[in-house]
C-alpha cells in the first residue's frame, strides 16, 4: 500500500481524508494556503505543507506548487479532494509524468467522461438513458433548428466543457436557439477553451438523482446506488439523501446497473457519479459525470457501510475493490444537511469571521463531517460550506426527525449559517412527504 499521501485540498474534505489514511496506516501530508495557516484539522495529518497566499490560483489551483510540495515531502500519491484540481485532466497527466500517482481515473478516462459529448455517446453505447437531442457538438444552426423541432421546444443549449451550472440557455422557440446558439458558441470557447455545444430536450420539472459508482484497474465496476439531490439553490446542492425518495426500485436498480457498466467500459478506476434529471413518470437522462467524491458522498456510505475514500485509495494503489455487487445492500436512509457559513435573511451572502461558540449534535446515528472546532475564523477566500451534518435512521421519516433533532443540538456563534433553514425544511410538509423537485427550494425561498 502507499506510504504517504498527498491531499491537495482543505477544509472537511481534507480532514475526511486524513481520517481515512489513519485508518490505514498510511501517513498524510496536507497543503495549506496562508489563509488556512494554523487551521486545527492540519495538525491531525502527519506532516502540513504551505503552498503559497490565500487565492486559490497561487495555492490551491497551483500545479507546480502542489508537485513541488509532493517532492519535497516524499509522498507515492496525491488526493485531490473535490472541487479545485480533482477534475483536471491535466493535473492527473502531470502527477503521471512525476511518477506519482493520482487517486483518482487516469487522464484518459477523465477527459472522456468529463466532456459531455463524448460522455454522451459512451452512456448510449453502455444503455445509459440520455436525453433526447443532437447526437454530437453542433455543426451548423439548421441541423440544430430540425433537431429541437424534432424533440419540441423548450431546449437547452450546453458548452462540451461547461461545468458549474455556467454557460447553459434555455430556448423555448427557433428564433431564440438561433440567436442563442451562436453566442453560446463564443463564449463557451472564451469560458471553457472549447467552443463545442450540443442542444438536449430541457426538462421543466424534474428531480436530481445520481449513481455512485467505484471502478477498479482489473476491469471491475460496482454501484452503491442512487442518491437524491433535488433540494438545490442556484444549482447548488443543499440537501442531499440515499435512496431516493418514492422511485421505483426496479428502474432504479436498472439504471444503477447501467452506470457501472459505462464505467467499467470506459476502463474507469476510482470513484465516479452518474448525474441524472428524472422526470414525474421516472424516467432518467442523464446529466454527466463527475469523476471524483463527491461532497455528498458520506449518505450512501451510511446506507451501505462503504468507505468511498479508503476503496479511491486502494483501486489507486492497484487493488481491487474490496466489495462486490451482492455484498452492496441499502439498510435505512440517509439525509446531509449542508452547513453553509451563509445568511439566508439576506439572500445567502457569505458570513465568514471568526467562531467562539461551536456546539456540534451527537448522538445515535448522527455523523458530522466538518473542520470547524470553537475558536476557528471561516477565511473568506474560500466556499461558504463548512461542514456537513449526516444522520442515518431506519426510515426516511425517523432520518428527518433525527437530522431536525441534531439541527437543534448544534450551536455556530456569532456567524450566520444555514442551520436554521435546515430545521426549517425538515419540518416542511411537502418535503416530508418526499414531493420536491429541483426547484422546491427557489419557490419556497420566494
Ligand atoms: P454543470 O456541469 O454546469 O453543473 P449540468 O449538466 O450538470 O451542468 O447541469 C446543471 C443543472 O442545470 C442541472 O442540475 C439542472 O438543474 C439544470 N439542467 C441541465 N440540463 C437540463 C435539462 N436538459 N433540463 C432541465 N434542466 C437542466
Amino acid at each position: 500500500m502507499f506510504s504517504r499521501i498527498l491531499i491537495a485540498n482543505r477544509g472537511e474534505i481534507a480532514l475526511r481524508i486524513i481520517r481515512a489514511c489513519r485508518e490505514m496506516g498510511i501517513e498524510s501530508v496536507v497543503v495549506y494556503s496562508e489563509a488556512d495557516r494554523g487551521a486545527p484539522y492540519l495538525s491531525l495529518a502527519d506532516e502540513a505543507i504551505c503552498i503559497g497566499p490565500g487565492p486559490s490560483k497561487e495555492s490551491y489551483l497551483n500545479i507546480p506548487r502542489i508537485i513541488a510540495a509532493a517532492e519535497v515531502t516524499n509522498v507515492d500519491a496525491i488526493h485531490p479532494g473535490y472541487g479545485f484540481l480533482s477534475e483536471r485532466a491535466e493535473f492527473a497527466q502531470v502527477c503521471r509524468d512525476c511518477k506519482i500517482e493520482f487517486i483518482g481515473p487516469s487522464p484518459e478516462a477523465m477527459a472522456r467522461l468529463g466532456d459531455k459529448v463524448a460522455c454522451k455517446i459512451a452512456a448510449k453505447e453502455a444503455g445509459v438513458p440520455i436525453f433526447p437531442g443532437s447526437p454530437g457538438a453542433i455543426e451548423d444552426e439548421d441541423e440544430a433548428a430540425r433537431i429541437a423541432e424534432k424533440i419540441g421546444y423548450p431546449v437547452i443549449i450546453k458548452a462540451a466543457a461547461g461545468g458549474g451550472g455556467r454557460g447553459m440557455r434555455v430556448c423555448h422557440n427557433e428564433a431564440a436557439l438561433r440567436s442563442n446558439l451562436r453566442n453560446a458558441s463564443t463564449e463557451a470557447k472564451a469560458a471553457f477553451g472549447n467552443g463545442a455545444v450540443f442542444i438536449e430536450k430541457f426538462l421543466e420539472h424534474a428531480r436530481h438523482v445520481e449513481v455512485q459508482v467505484l471502478g477498479d484497474k482489473h476491469g471491475n465496476a460496482v454501484h452503491l446506488f442512487e442518491r437524491d439531490c433535488s433540494m438545490q439553490r442556484r444549482h447548488q446542492k443543499v440537501i442531499e439523501e440515499a435512496p431516493a425518495p418514492g422511485v421505483d426500485r426496479r428502474k432504479i436498480t436498472n439504471l444503477c446497473e447501467s452506470a457501472a457498466k459505462l464505467i467499467r467500459e470506459a476502463h474507469y478506476a476510482g470513484a465516479a457519479t452518474v448525474e441524472f434529471l428524472m422526470d414525474k413518470d421516472q424516467n432518467f437522462y442523464m446529466l454527466e459525470v463527475n469523476t471524483r467524491v463527491q461532497v455528498e458522498h458520506p449518505v450512501t456510505e451510511q446506507i451501505t457501510g462503504v468507505d468511498i475514500v479508503k476503496e479511491q485509495i486502494r483501486v489507486a494503489y492497484g487493488e481491487r475493490l474490496s466489495i462486490r455487487q451482492e455484498d452492496v445492500v441499502v439498510r435505512g436512509h440517509a439525509i446531509e444537511c449542508r452547513i453553509n457559513a451563509e445568511d439566508p435573511d439576506r439572500n445567502f451572502m457569505p458570513s465568514p469571521g471568526h467562531i467562539s461558540r461551536f456546539e456540534p449534535p451527537g448522538g445515535p446515528g448522527v455523523r458530522l463531517d466538518t473542520h470547524v472546532v470553537t475558536g476557528y475564523t471561516v477565511p473568506t477566500n474560500y466556499d461558504s460550506m463548512i461542514g456537513k451534518l449526516i444522520v442515518h435512521a431506519p426510515t426516511r421519516r425517523e432520518a428527518m426527525i433525527r437530522a431536525e433533532r441534531a439541527l437543534r443540538e448544534f450551536r455556530i456563534e456569532p456567524i450566520k449559517t444555514t442551520i436554521g433553514l435546515h430545521r426549517r425544511l425538515m419540518q416542511n410538509a411537502a418535503f416530508q412527504e418526499g414531493g420536491i423537485d429541483i426547484h422546491f427550494l427557489e419557490r419556497l425561498l420566494k
